[in-house]
């Protein structure tokens, strides 16, 4: 059967991951978390002091990103991938706040965008493939055949995001993750690179008030209609 690209993108917290990870598993295509690269670039700058009170240290960071290797593990027992930063799972370390309060300033370099949509564009080169993120439908796949911009209310993607973390044993206050997702929508609404907006082939989905099976069953009849399309 033939096979196309869809690209997920939308606002921070939204459930992106989430809809395009469960369609990729239920078509058996390939599931990238293109925000993991961001992240995953992210943590190696905290872990290098190549960034230091919000502040980066340019120069350091375009030597560095030949020394950035990504990569995902597909993990058996959850069959979801994980993120590998030079051959260690960071996945976890990844979704921290320190990593969120800092990524929106990595992905606004130019140079750091460049490294990571070449590899994403590499990835899509069989096509079989889910990918998520900012700028997927705009500038990494402009020919994707399914483009899905997802949105919700702010308040709700906190909350959402709050749950998670708590799920986990993390303990965040809401207030400051309601803070974290708005300055990110600014900072990547407003960066001259690539700033997310959508693509003007996009499918709007406002998951405000959608349960998961609800937004699942809209995103596989979007896929079918897609693929009789094409
Ligand atoms: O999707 P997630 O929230 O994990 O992404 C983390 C950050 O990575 C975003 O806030 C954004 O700054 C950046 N990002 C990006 N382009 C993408 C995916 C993520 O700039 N394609």
């Amino acid at each position: 059967m033939k096979k196309i690209i869809i690209a997920v993108d939308g606002f921070s917290s939204c459930g992106k991951s989430t809809m395009a990870k469960d369609l990729a598993k239920e078509i058996g295509y390939i599931y990238i978390d293109s925000g993991a690269m961001y992240r995953a670039v992210t943590l190696y700058c905290l872990q290098n002091q190549i960034i230091v009170d919000k502040r980066i240290n340019l120069p350091l960071l375009k030597e560095s990103l030949n020394h950035i290797n990504i990569s995902f593990v597909l993990n058996a027992q959850t069959g979801r991938p994980e993120t590998v930063l030079n051959g260690v799972n960071v996945e976890k370390e990844i979704r921290t706040l320190e990593v969120s309060n800092n990524v929106s300033l990595v992905s606004a370099v130019a140079e750091v965008r460049r490294a990571m949509v070449a590899q994403q564009q590499l990835m899509g080169n069989e096509k079989g493939i889910v990918m998520d993120g900012r700028d997927i439908g705009t500038t990494v796949f402009p020919d994707a055949e399914l483009k899905i911009f997802v949105t919700a209310t702010p308040e709700i993607r906190a909350k959402r995001r709050f749950d998670e973390m708590l799920a986990k044993g993390e303990n965040e206050s809401f207030e400051s993750i309601l803070e974290n997702v708005k300055s990110r929508d600014f900072l990547d609404q407003n960066r001259e690179e690539s700033p997310l907006k959508m693509a003007d082939d996009a499918i709007l989905l406002d998951n405000s008030l959608l349960t998961i099976a609800e937004q699942k069953s809209w995103l596989m009849a979007r896929f079918e209609e897609t693929l009789n399309k094409n």
